[in-house]
């Protein structure tokens, strides 16, 4: 019997007949990254292969790494098997990646959202035999409300915290979450400050996308210069001696995982807004039915209910373990924001 055109291995995912990897997670020759979050660019590899978007960012990451930039639809040919990124719409530069082989098709999504979230390139459905795809938020109590109306929510919040004289201190994390918060925040309401980790990836980014002025929080920072208005944080300066200097204060966290009100009870926040760079239940469904793939491979998250649900639905799925997270419920502490802490 032939090889499959992937095979899940202990490295990560990899394609036999052109001997490369896509987002392994164990070092190895040759990688094709689908985006910058950890989980799916890992260091150590000897050569990358990513959309260009994403190429500040992973160097930003990763250090001096050997990384070549493509553009969407760029094909570009391992061995006859053809490989191009495609538009995932997770955060800025997120790709998904077809790998072409005789005449099969196979479609690897990375992580996704199917609402255009105004500053990565939108999600395209492509036509596949076999998709794999995550479903960190694949059950039907996940359903997302249009990021307009919560970031309408988000700075009437904010208002309410100035008007009571308070700091209002928002969690997200610091590539993609922090950067989607920030572009829609009204800058009328008040200013908008940033934690160094934030602050420095949105530096990187600052070519790509035009974002609202923001302010480093340092150790000159006073506490009355941040009364009223707003700090951008990751998840991790929550409970941190950083933030005690900014009394009185309120804390939200914009997530998936705030669709369940114990999970921000026990993270003591104030303050929950549902949003996320992956799709929900129906993101999902709608963007596997687009792809009119036969055979779909569950990655990460609810991967046992959601590939039942789509044998269900008469799909041929299967799940395949990983060690990609999606959006994870606790803070994923990273090397780099801790020393910024
Ligand atoms: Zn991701």
């Amino acid at each position: 019997m032939n090889k499959p055109l992937l095979e899940f291995t202990a490295k990560g995912i990899y394609c036999d007949a052109a001997k490369i990897y896509l987002d392994p997670w164990k070092p190895v020759d040759k990688a094709i990254i689908s985006h910058g979050h950890a989980d799916h660019s890992r260091w150590g590899h000897k050569k990358y292969i990513t959309h260009h978007k994403n190429v500040p960012i992973i160097r930003h990451r990763l250090g001096e790494i050997i990384v070549t930039g493509k553009e969407w639809e760029e094909t570009f040919s391992i061995n006859n098997v053809k490989f191009s990124l495609h538009p995932a719409g997770h955060i800025i530069g997120s790709s998904q990646i077809r790998v072409e082989h005789k005449g099969e098709v196979w479609v690897f999504t990375g992580d996704y959202k199917d609402e255009d979230d105004g500053i990565s390139t939108p999600f395209q459905p492509i036509k596949c035999n076999t998709f794999i795809t995550e479903c960190t938020f694949g059950l039907p109590a996940f359903t997302w409300t249009p990021q307009k109306t919560v970031f309408e929510d988000i700075n009437q919040w904010w208002h309410e915290n100035r008007q009571e004289g308070k700091t209002s201190i928002l969690f997200g994390y610091s590539l993609g979450k922090a950067q989607r918060l920030l572009k829609y925040l009204n800058t009328d309401i008040g200013k908008i400050y940033t934690h160094g980790a934030i602050e420095n990836m949105t530096e990187v980014l600052r070519p790509i996308v035009d974002f609202p002025k923001t302010t480093l929080i340092t150790k000159e920072t006073k506490k009355e210069d941040l009364s009223g208005n707003i700090v951008l944080a990751p998840p991790t300066a929550h409970g941190s001696t950083w933030i005690r200097k900014m009394v009185p204060y309120v804390t939200a966290s914009a997530s998936g995982w705030m669709t369940f009100r114990g999970a921000r009870r026990r993270r003591a926040i104030d303050k929950g807004f549902v949003l996320s760079d992956h799709c929900d239940w129906h993101g999902l469904l709608k963007s596997i039915n687009a792809t009119g793939a036969e055979k779909i491979i569950c990655t990460h998250g609810y991967t046992e209910i959601f590939s039942r649900y789509l044998r269900e639905q008469g799909f041929d799925a299967r799940t395949e373990e990983t060690q990609y997270e999606g959006e994870p419920l606790e803070a994923n502490t990273t090397a780099k924001e801790e020393a910024d802490l």
